[in-house]
């Protein structure tokens, strides 16, 4: 199905040719078609799925539509909206009545939206998206609810603060979205969101996106939607066939520095993201590779809002090769040209090991993730193989080979850690076999027993794009 035959405004087509978006990804094959008829959607995918526009697009479909309402219709639908405030009115604050709000776990993922919404709405008057942001100065915010944006993208603290300072007005709320709820909820948000979506009317659309529709996260979805549409896109087709996985085996902190330098310095990098555990490590590490030569800089949420975007934007132009991160400050960056991800430290997480590579192979193209791995954190590995159902295969670069050998831990009898795949056994290229990887893995696209890190990045990245078309 193309973009045309779901039948989205002529307008929204145009933007999404100009963005080179030739054909819907499968989150937006199954989402936009139903969220066009106004339904709730429950939608479980993955970050770089292309859910932004999953929701986006239906919405800024409806609001095309209402513009294009016969004259008298579209005067009602307009004189609910107060005008901004001029002249001797513009200090008396009228609240701003959005008709879409986009909640978000962080300001990055926040502002990535507002520019996602920008770029599909371009075509189209008069549909403002702002970003409210805990961060932002006061009244720089207050200056954006002014000019009462169609559509507001928010964190749920920010948000709070400004409703119940009288100045946000939600009774003209037509779509509510919830974007990644399960780490909103991870961050403590749930009470906010419960306030904020009593605060809107029952009348809503509401879209909620989720790595997972389990737990918590399912609870709330019952409560905040009415018979939902559940939407399951296959998370790990949709999330690691274009992005390549490895593994070292490191002794101890001077072994992991030093392997880390030595496979930043592969030419077939053209910008990395280093994962840290925590911000000290992110600044840490950061400075050492900007003192081993190495273009790097840090980002993580100590930093104030200013620096961080300077830090993002930097990165996108390219002038910073290698960002050295935390989760939070890196979940949802969007930066198409990171080829690199590096797990510097393993994350507790599984899920957040997949929103960690998922930072890379963006856009359709290829990645590669590298995690450095103490000998006493298999157990982790473990763990994220099985959420993945993906083995990740352990690599050796000569001359930085681990002096200890991984302990080998079956598999549990009958559960295969993940499915499929012929049987080959994965190449240790200088003779130190790891029976734990011996078995049976997932398929490799490009062939071959493994040769040593160096080479096979080169065959990696020679080797052809993928495009969402390929899935
Ligand atoms: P998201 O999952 O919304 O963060 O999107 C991930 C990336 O995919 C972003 O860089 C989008 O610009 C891009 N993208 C989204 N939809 C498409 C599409 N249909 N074709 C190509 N790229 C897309």
């Amino acid at each position: 199905m193309t973009f045309a035959e779901i039948g989205l405004h002529p307008a929204i087509l145009k933007a999404l040719t100009d963005s080179g978006y030739s054909e819907p990804t499968p989150v937006q094959t199954q989402a936009i078609p139903a969220a066009l008829t106004g339904r709730d959607l429950l939608v479980s995918s993955q970050t770089g799925s292309g859910k932004t526009a999953a929701f986006m697009l239906p919405a800024l479909h409806r609001f095309a539509s209402e513009q294009r309402l016969p004259a008298a219709a579209r005067t009602a639908v307009q004189e609910r909206r107060p005008a901004p405030g001029r002249g001797h009115d513009r200090h008396r604050f009228q609240a701003a009545q959005p008709r879409m709000l986009v909640l978000t776990p962080t300001r990055e993922l926040a502002l990535q939206v507002t520019a996602a919404t920008e770029k599909y709405g371009r075509q189209l008057n008069q549909v403002r998206a702002v970003a409210i942001l805990g961060g932002m100065p006061y009244p720089k915010q207050m200056e954006l609810l002014g000019r009462n944006p169609e559509i507001l993208v928010a964190t749920p603290g920010r948000l709070i603060d400004h409703m119940s300072s009288g100045k946000i007005d939600f009774s003209q709320l037509q779509v509510l979205v919830l974007d990644e709820a399960d780490r909103m909820l991870d961050m403590g948000f749930i009470e906010d969101i419960e306030r904020i979506v009593a605060a809107t009317p029952a009348s809503r659309q509401t879209m909620l996106f989720s790595a997972t529709l389990d737990g918590t996260v399912g609870e709330l979805a019952q409560r905040m939607t009415r018979a939902a549409l559940r939407i399951q896109v296959d998370a790990v087709s949709a999330r690691h066939d274009h992005i390549e996985q490895r593994m070292h085996f490191v002794d101890d902190l001077a072994h992991k520095n030093r392997l880390l330098d030595h496979l930043l310095r592969d030419a077939s990098i053209d910008q990395a993201l280093v994962f840290t555990a925590t911000k000290r490590d992110a600044d840490t590490v950061s400075d050492r590779l900007n003192v081993a030569g190495l273009n790097a800089a840090a980002l993580h949420g100590d930093m104030h809002q200013g620096a961080r975007n300077r830090t993002l934007a930097a990165m996108r132009r390219g002038q910073v090769r290698i960002l050295v991160a935390t989760d939070v400050a890196a979940r949802g960056i969007d930066v198409p040209t990171i080829t690199h991800v590096f797990n510097y430290d393993l994350p507790k997480a599984a899920e957040d090991y997949v929103h960690r590579i998922g930072r890379t192979g963006r856009a359709g193209r290829s990645g590669l993730a590298i995690s450095l791995v103490h000998h006493a954190e298999q157990f982790n590995v473990r763990k994220i193989e099985r959420f993945t159902k993906q083995m990740i295969p352990v690599e050796v670069v000569v001359g930085h080979e681990p002096t200890r050998r991984p302990s080998a831990t079956p598999r549990p009898a009958g559960k295969p850690a993940w499915k499929g795949g012929e049987k080959r056994s994965y190449g240790q290229p200088v003779g130190q076999a790891d029976s734990r990887f011996s078995k049976p893995s997932a398929p490799r696209r490009d062939g071959p027993p493994r040769a040593p890190y160096h080479e096979s990045a080169k065959a990696t990245h020679g080797g052809a794009r993928r495009t969402y078309g390929d899935r």
